[in-house]
């Protein structure tokens, strides 16, 4: 049975549904409240294929993403509020934020706001397979109203202040999306993990792709020697290397997609904290045009926090901005800041910014 399928049918049956495996997939009879939630009839058949009759639960199917959905919605967590030892002061993220850098623009601080932050401390289990798999657990802390990262926020938590519940629990659209910014931002943790796995696929890789150019060599070596002695005709000298070169091609692609790592990464357990935070409004100006940045400074830790980039979604301290749409962009995604260039952002717009 496939691992979708699997899950499926095990998720159900805790949830108190009535299963029954036959040959083509899997009987479940939900209980009317789950499937309500789930917004799927309470009886049907679940297939690991698109099957005339059976609702599809295979990768990527939209009825498996409403199982995740509902799986993850029961993610433990805790709400708690952090109350400081000392009072947070308001010149020191001021400060921060005259000392941000812009690699290609100028900024102005224009306001500052003393107010409370929440975030979202995240247990991320994930798995990278490549030729092999390696599981693990990684802890990712967001800030929410962000969505970039916090680090080292759960092991100063502790130290800055006393915690106690929260009275208001968290909910919706705020949590899932922070949930995903986690997500995204463990994948480094994550490989960080694992650098040994890596490596030692990544060498695989390489053995794999000398030995095969070794045997492509070998034959076009005998096809040259063949061709010398005169044994073989012009023309079928060509369709031989032809063929050669289009095997190798063909090898070589099957090799690249055998290497590459896939991260896949779930929510586990989380803690959601409120703690101080300042808001700070910059005004940044490149060449002509001006926008307007908002960053967050994190009392707990004591460093202002990145902002997002446009184009990978991911932290960007030290941003630049494009020319057209003052973009903010990492040095990942535009390592040379000077000059013209292509923006990544604006030639890919990306819908979660609503473009
Ligand atoms: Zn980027
Ligand atoms: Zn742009």
């Amino acid at each position: 049975m496939s691992t979708p399928l699997s899950f499926v049918r095990a998720w159900s049956e805790h949830r108190g549904a009535v299963v029954e495996a036959g040959q083509e997939g899997v009987e479940i009879l939900q209980p009317a409240e789950l499937a309500t939630a789930l917004g799927l009839p309470e009886h049907a058949r679940y297939a690991e294929q698109p099957t005339p009759g059976a609702l599809w639960v295979g990768y990527g199917a939209p009825t498996l993403e409403r199982f995740l959905q509902e799986a993850t919605r029961h993610v433990p967590w805790a709400a708690l509020t952090l109350e400081p030892h000392s009072a947070p002061r308001e010149a020191t993220a001021r400060a921060a934020a005259e000392r941000f850098v812009l690699r290609n623009a100028v900024h102005e601080l224009e306001g500052s706001r003393l107010s409370t932050g929440a975030r979202l401390v995240a247990y991320v289990r994930y798995s990278l397979s490549t030729d092999d798999r390696r599981d693990g657990l990684v802890e990712e802390t967001v800030s929410v109203s962000q969505r970039v990262s916090v680090p080292g926020f759960w092991r100063a938590a502790g130290g800055s202040g006393a915690l106690r519940p929260a009275v208001a629990r968290p909910a919706g659209a705020a949590l899932e999306q922070a949930a995903r910014a986690a997500l995204l931002r463990a994948e480094a943790s994550a490989r960080a993990q694992s650098r040994a796995f890596l490596e030692g696929s990544a060498r695989r890789q390489e053995r794999d792709l000398r030995r095969m150019e070794e045997y492509f060599h070998g034959l076009r070596a005998e096809l040259d020697k063949r061709a010398r002695r005169g044994k073989l005709a012009a023309e079928d000298i060509a369709l031989k290397a032809g063929a050669i070169e289009r095997e190798r091609a063909g090898k070589l692609q099957e090799l690249k997609e055998r290497g590459q790592v896939r991260y896949e990464a779930a929510l586990v357990a989380a803690v959601w904290l409120e703690a101080p935070v300042a808001e700070l409004t910059l005004r940044a100006r490149r060449r002509k045009a001006e926008c307007s940045l908002t960053l967050e400074y994190d009392f707990v830790t004591l460093h202002l926090l990145a902002p997002v980039c446009a184009a990978c979604g991911l932290d960007a301290p030290q941003p630049a901005l494009c020319d057209e749409r003052l973009h903010v962009l990492c040095v990942a995604c535009v390592p040379r800041a000077e000059g013209r260039w292509s923006c990544p952002a604006c030639r890919e717009p990306r819908a979660d910014r609503g473009e």
